[in-house]
């Protein structure tokens, strides 16, 4: 084993190694996937690494994009693929980003690999019943703005008011001039198309990573006797939340009880 150090290299015999090198998120923090290489010329397989719990661009107009870019989409519920989870989204430059589009982050990068993009739908109120809310945009306007009869009536924040807009001028729509079971339609389920998803220096963690097909039960290197390898580095997934720290300290131990039993052997 070699190590860049300070001093200058410095070369180590050792008779067992744990390899815990991190996949390819925020490089700057030092995990850069830099060993893909040399493992991949060892002949060691390595699926690619990808962005997981990351976000995703969508094509927003510029007024969309220059009044809401950095605001929250609270307590809303997104959907796709089947699967809905409760969150929330940020509003990026360039599309969406979050705990909320993180948690289907998985599918939606799946989907855009398949067909070039994805349809994510955001339930902007998901405690208030399609039925209540028609009930609620029924009430006479009088003379306040639509922004303001949203913001009284159902209580949508200015960017989820611009979402909606956004939404609609994208199907040759005015929320204006829709009645209100077209409105609150688009409010339980606001299509948001993706395009493409965000570079995995921004990602909160990698996909990807070297196959399970190459370490035995003890997490060590089947073409490389007394070579360990735990987190994420291995080809595995998780949401965040903690599970990826779970999972990086278990295959730690794992990978560790390994080494200890290689040595005692
Ligand atoms: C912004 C952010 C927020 C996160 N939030 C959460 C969260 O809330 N909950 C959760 O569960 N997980 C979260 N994670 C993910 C979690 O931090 C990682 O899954 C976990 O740290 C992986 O551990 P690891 O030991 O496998 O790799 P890492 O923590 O990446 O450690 C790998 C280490 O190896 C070093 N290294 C890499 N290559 C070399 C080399 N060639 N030579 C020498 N050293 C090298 C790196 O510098 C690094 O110190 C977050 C990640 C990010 C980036």
């Amino acid at each position: 084993m070699t190590f860049d150090t300070p001093a200058g290299r410095v070369f180590v015999d050792a008779d067992a190694t744990v390899l815990a090198l991190g996949g390819a998120s925020w490089p700057r923090l030092g995990s850069d996937g830099g060993w893909v290489a040399a493992v991949t010329q060892a002949g060691i397989k390595v699926a690619p690494l990808q962005p997981a719990n990351c976000g995703f661009t969508a094509g927003w107009s510029e007024i969309f994009r220059s009044r809401f870019a950095g605001q929250p989409l609270k307590r809303i519920e997104l959907s796709f693929a089947g699967q809905r989870v409760r969150g929330e989204a940020l509003i990026t430059q360039g599309g969406l980003e979050g705990g909320g589009v993180y948690a289907l982050s998985g599918p939606l990068r799946e989907a855009i690999a398949a067909s070039g993009e994805a349809v994510l739908g955001l339930d902007l109120r998901p405690d208030i019943a399609v039925d209540e809310l028609v009930r609620r945009l029924g009430v006479p306007r009088g003379k306040q703005s639509l922004a303001t009869f949203l913001r009284k009536t159902v209580a949508l924040a200015p960017a989820a008011i611009g979402l909606l807009h956004e939404a609609a001028i994208a199907s040759g729509e005015r929320i204006a001039a829709m009645d209100p079971p077209a409105l609150a339609t688009l409010i339980k389920a606001v299509p948001v198309r993706l395009t493409g998803v965000a570079p995995i220096a921004r990602a909160i963690s990698t996909a990807g990573g070297l196959a399970f097909a190459e370490i035995d039960a003890q997490f060590m290197l089947q073409r490389r006797p007394g070579v360990f390898a735990a987190g994420e580095m291995l080809d595995w997934d998780a949401p965040t939340g903690g599970y990826l720290l779970q999972a990086a300290f278990a295959t730690g131990a794992a990978a560790g009880r390994g080494a200890l039993q290689w040595l005692g052997r």
